[in-house]
């Protein structure tokens, strides 16, 4: 069920060539010098790649969830800032193609599989966190446009983004969650209110915008007025999120074996050390274990099936995996992973975004505690 068929590894083997010719020579640097990785999101667009899930009939590759985890995976092995762009973008382009109206999809999907177009996320805010309900930007009907009013807190990718999908209440709190509708903002309607400093993911920003009486006509609209937050709930992009903690598990993992084959200290390789090699393994069990889950959950996905437990379950292992796995790559590496000379700093950085993007872990302990319960309530002791 979780093995991949010859047409998945050969993409995978492609992907890989190219991550380790055109963007990992690149990643200290880019990430140093805070630079959003333009020329290699161009590449991957004459490539189609960004336009891996939208659909072949608008210029895409019409590829599922699993492929997606795939690539992602590939592409987070050398830097997640990557990988966090194409992911917004796609989950952008696949809300307009499962509840766009067909103009929306044919005006804005062909130029988004190329990257053209490039899609952002307006949801979260500053009250609006773990819980979207309670967001308080507004959208107000008058006549055929709408006014939006309010702000974002984090949309990754504004800085080079042409569309913001843009969330904002237009019902009463009573009415949650089906008081939430969806727009297609141009991103140049939106100020800039704080572009932050972070911890990590330096290449792609993720700024805070204001929205000051911003007009829309309803053709902006996607999908029906008041549902956006419930339809969003069932498409399941989320899936990129464990596949970058995969991946950057996974490079923690490969930079460890590699360095501590050439490393010697007491006249003997430091990775002959009994200690060093079992904590080895056990990283090489978390890479694993992470994959497995979110090829699980990317596969039910394709299937059609409720991935509610194994996403929470892919989403916790795997960036959990990334963390773990970039502490021991920097004690293995001893002084020299602390420094940028080296990539495995990036991954610890960058790994903690995991924990917290698409909704914080403790939510999804609550979720997949939930799932438990029901699932095992018939149980008599
Ligand atoms: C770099 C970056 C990029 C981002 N990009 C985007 C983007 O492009 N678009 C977008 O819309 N959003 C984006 N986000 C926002 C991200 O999705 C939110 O940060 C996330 O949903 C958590 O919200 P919060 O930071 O306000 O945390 P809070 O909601 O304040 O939660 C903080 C902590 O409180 C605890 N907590 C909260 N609720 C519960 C609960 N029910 N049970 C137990 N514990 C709980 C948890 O420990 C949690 O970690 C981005 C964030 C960052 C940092």
């Amino acid at each position: 069920m979780l093995d991949l068929t010859e047409d998945q590894s050969a993409f995978r083997d492609d992907v890989r060539t190219f991550v380790a010719e055109e963007i990992r020579p690149n990643a200290i640097e880019l990430d140093q010098t805070e630079t959003y990785p333009a020329d290699i999101l161009a590449e991957l667009g004459d490539r189609r790649l960004t336009g891996l899930t939208i659909p072949e009939a608008y210029g895409g590759m019409g590829e599922g969830h699993l492929e997606l985890v795939v690539l992602i995976e590939e592409l987070s092995t050398a830097l997640m800032s990557v990988s966090s762009s194409l992911a917004l973008h796609l989950g952008v382009a696949g809300v307009i193609e499962q509840f766009g109206t067909d103009d929306q999809r044919e005006t804005y999907l062909p130029e988004m599989a190329t990257f053209d177009t490039v899609g952002a996320l307006g949801l979260s805010e500053a009250g609006a966190g773990a819980n979207k309900l309670e967001m308080e930007t507004t959208a107000t009907r008058e006549g055929d446009e709408w006014v939006l009013e309010g702000h974002k807190q984090w949309v990754t990718n504004y800085f080079d983004a042409d569309c913001v999908l843009t969330y904002a209440k237009t019902g009463p709190d009573e009415e949650a969650p089906h008081n939430i509708s969806a727009f297609l903002v141009p991103a140049e309607e939106f100020e800039v209110e704080e572009n932050w400093g972070t911890l990590g993911a330096w290449s792609v920003k993720s700024p805070r915008v204001r929205l000051d009486n911003v007009r829309v006509d309803d053709a902006a609209r996607v999908g029906a007025v008041g549902e956006a937050y419930v339809q969003r709930g069932t498409l399941h992009n989320g899936v990129n999120l464990p596949a970058r903690g995969v991946g950057i598990a996974r490079a923690a993992l490969e930079d460890t074996v590699a360095y501590l084959q050439e490393r010697e200290q007491y006249q003997q390789p430091v990775g002959d050390f009994q200690g060093v090699r079992w904590a080895v393994g056990e990283m090489a069990e978390r890479v694993e274990t992470a994959r497995f889950h979110t090829y699980r959950a990317a596969t039910k996905a394709d299937a059609g099936e409720d991935v509610t437990k194994e996403f929470a379950m892919a989403k916790l292992n795997a960036s959990e995996a990334a963390i773990e796995n970039a502490n021991d790559a920097i004690r293995f590496l001893g002084g020299r992973g602390y420094t940028t000379e080296h990539h495995v700093e990036r991954y610890l950085r960058d790994a903690q975004l995991l924990t917290i993007a698409g909704g914080p872990n403790d939510v999804h302990r609550n979720t997949l505690a939930d799932a438990v319960f029901e699932e095992y309530s018939d149980r008599e002791t």
